[in-house]
């Protein structure tokens, strides 16, 4: 079978196995190639394992501090039609490169917001464990969500409030720039973007884990968070997804009071803006990320989800004087080189030079256009893209009974 991509909006409905495969040994090797985390994580549950930060979380925990792993991800195999999605075959990889190198890994492919999910993965962590979780990491991004309780079904979006929003944004493929002008969400959209992406399902996941006595003394749990500049603020912090953000905070704070008992820690670590699966789907955002990027590899400061996973753990949260790193409002803040004075300025420089004349010389454009290909598996360094591929590749341990 030779696979191409379908790209189908700012998704790609196809995924390369060995495009996929290449990019998680590039991870593993650019972890190996670090010191690695001494005084890091043993157990580590990651919510959200199989893309962008999860992945590159779960590539950090094993190949950078030889933790255990168990991963959750809600990604699909492949059939007589389609391919495996791009997560499934990260996971593949993954497995098989942790179970080579004698690092236990486990995944749990299903709905994380579901009780059922919750409870797969405490029964797992009983067998395998017994309990002594010393990490949590919750990186999930989704478009919907079932309440476990209610059954009352969410839909996010990605809105502004208050008034409509102009600007201009970019069709990360065809490197179309337009006007665009987006209504503002109603309070309902507000509040269903909350439930999808907020504090609460962290929130279930912590209790669900004390409920069981699975967590260890000392135990941290992060979740992931994003600000970013004026420039996309009407869009992403002041907008329904940052409504949602302010919520994950709130609720990291009431964590950690929960924790204080065992001596555990809840965190948020705002990140930087990469190219991923969710990034790519938010209006305005895929320009600024073409611009930022162009302006942070210039300077020597690029760096994508892996690079910004190992710098976490390493000057952050696992620090050899093993003090955890945060900001006056007790925020991890590893998107300190996206935000610094010289680059934004830069950005914002430019941002208003933008046309589809210059894009691939003012932007990084083609660099992100090779990241989202990347993502599903295509453009990879390193593999011959003319070779057949087998889509049914097994994720090993999704084999085994609990
Ligand atoms: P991503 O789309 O690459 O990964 C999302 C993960 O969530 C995948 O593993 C997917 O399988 C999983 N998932 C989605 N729905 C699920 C469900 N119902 N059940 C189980 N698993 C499910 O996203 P990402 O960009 O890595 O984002 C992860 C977190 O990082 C989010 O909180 C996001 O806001 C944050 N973040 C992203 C950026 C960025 O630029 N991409 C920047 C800062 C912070």
């Amino acid at each position: 079978m030779h696979i191409a991509p379908k790209i189908r909006g700012y998704i790609c409905t196809t995924a390369h196995p060995a495009g996929c495969i290449q990019n998680v040994k590039q991870q593993i090797q650019y972890v190996s190639n670090q010191p690695s985390i001494a005084s890091g994580p043993k157990k580590v549950l990651i919510i959200g394992a199989s893309t962008g930060y999860g992945l590159a979380s779960r590539i950090v925990a094993a190949f950078g501090a030889k933790a255990q792993t168990i991963g959750v991800f809600l990604e699909r195999a492949a059939d007589d039609k389609r391919t495996a999605s791009a997560g499934w075959y990260h996971t593949a990889a993954f497995e098989q490169a942790a179970h080579q190198a004698g690092i236990y890994a486990k995944s749990i492919n299903g709905d994380a917001f579901s009780d059922a999910i919750k409870q797969e993965t405490i029964a797992l962590i009983k067998k395998d464990w017994g309990g002594a979780v010393d990490l949590v990491i919750y990186s999930l991004a989704s478009p919907r969500r079932t309440h476990p309780q209610t059954g009352v079904s969410f839909k996010s979006c990605l809105k502004p409030i208050g008034e409509p929003y102009r600007n201009q944004t970019m069709d990360m493929i065809s490197g179309r720039l337009s006007d665009v002008c987006i209504e503002p969400a109603t309070p309902k959209e507000v509040a269903d973007t909350v439930a999808v992406m907020g504090g609460e399902d962290w929130m279930m996941w912590i209790e669900a884990l004390l409920a069981e006595k699975l967590l260890a003394k000392g135990v941290q749990t992060m979740a992931y968070s994003y600000i970013g500049p004026k420039l996309t603020d009407r869009m992403y912090s002041k907008g329904t997804i940052g409504m949602a953000k302010k919520d994950l905070v709130a609720t990291g704070k009431i964590l950690q009071h929960r924790l204080r008992p065992i001596d555990g820690q809840a965190v948020i670590a705002v990140n930087k803006a990469v190219v991923t699966q969710a990034s790519a789907a938010i209006p305005v955002v895929p320009l600024y990320i073409s611009l930022v990027y162009k302006i942070m590899k210039e300077k020597q400061l690029h760096e994508g989800c892996i690079e910004q996973m190992y710098r976490l753990y390493a000057d952050r949260l696992y620090r050899t004087d093993r003090k955890i790193l945060v900001d006056a409002q007790g925020l991890i803040r590893i998107d300190d080189w996206e935000m610094r004075e010289d680059v934004q300025q830069a950005v914002a420089a430019l941002w208003s030079k933008v046309d589809e004349g210059n894009l691939a010389t003012v932007t990084d454009w083609v660099g992100c256009r090779h990241e989202f290909h990347k993502l599903f598996g295509f453009e990879v360094e390193g593999v011959d893209y003319s070779l057949p591929q087998v889509a049914a590749l097994p994720i090993p341990s999704l084999n085994l009974p609990i």
